[in-house]
């Protein structure tokens, strides 16, 4: 079982996550992607997260029509912030010894994981995949070959910041996520600034 571990705050899910899981996932031949949402909300930049649970349900319904797709609420059940690592041992935990995990990350946030000081327990647990997206060139020089591989993703220039921003504004995010979040966004009023209703 070669399992696939995409972590991230999924504030909006957008579809550079999902080109990012089912690249990685290819070329891997992995059986499965798990995509992880992060832990209680906590203030990124200066903005608030939002809550966890509807981070979650943007996640299951982008990933619902993928039979190799799956989300696991580890982080959000753990509570407090997340640590890669926690994700990690708790994923290794429900899988198995038999499964071979692969953390896929954006290169932009595997530079902050390889700056921690557990970074060594972290490769022993997972092989790391590193996805590059645009504006965010990684220096191979500073990788241990054996545990980190870099994988490029069509040009995938969507951030969840940009559709958060997108629906401030009352632009349109079709098509940089999955409609079902669109309309999930709509219904629940995400993103939009108080007063804004
Ligand atoms: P934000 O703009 O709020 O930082 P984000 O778009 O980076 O959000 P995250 O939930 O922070 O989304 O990202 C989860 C993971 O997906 C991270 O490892 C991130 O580097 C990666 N990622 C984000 N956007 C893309 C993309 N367009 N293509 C490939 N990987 C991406
Ligand atoms: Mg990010």
């Amino acid at each position: 079982m070669r399992v696939g571990i995409m972590g991230g705050t999924f504030d909006p899910i957008h579809h550079g996550h999902l080109v990012a899981a089912s690249e990685v996932a290819d070329r891997f031949g992995l059986d499965e992607v798990v995509f992880v949402p992060t832990g209680q909300p906590w203030q990124k930049s200066e903005f608030a997260v939002s809550p966890a649970e509807d981070r979650y349900l943007m996640t299951v319904i982008a990933t619902a029509s993928n039979p190799r797709f799956t989300v696991s609420r580890v982080d959000i059940d753990r509570g407090g912030p997340t640590y890669t690592v926690d994700t990690l041992r708790d994923l290794r935990d429900a899988y198995g010894s038999d499964a071979e995990l692969f953390f896929i990350t954006g290169a932009d946030a595997l530079g902050k994981i390889l700056s921690w000081k557990d970074a060594a327990d972290l490769f022993e647990l997972a092989h790391f995949v590193a996805v590059t997206r645009p504006g965010f060139e990684l220096s191979a020089s500073h990788l241990p070959d054996d545990t980190v591989s870099l994988v490029q993703v069509p040009a995938m220039a969507i951030s969840s910041t940009d559709c958060r921003r997108r629906v401030e504004e009352g632009k349109p995010v079709w098509y940089l996520v999955p409609d079902g979040v669109v309309q999930y966004i709509a219904k629940r009023g995400l993103y939009r600034k108080v007063g804004n209703n």
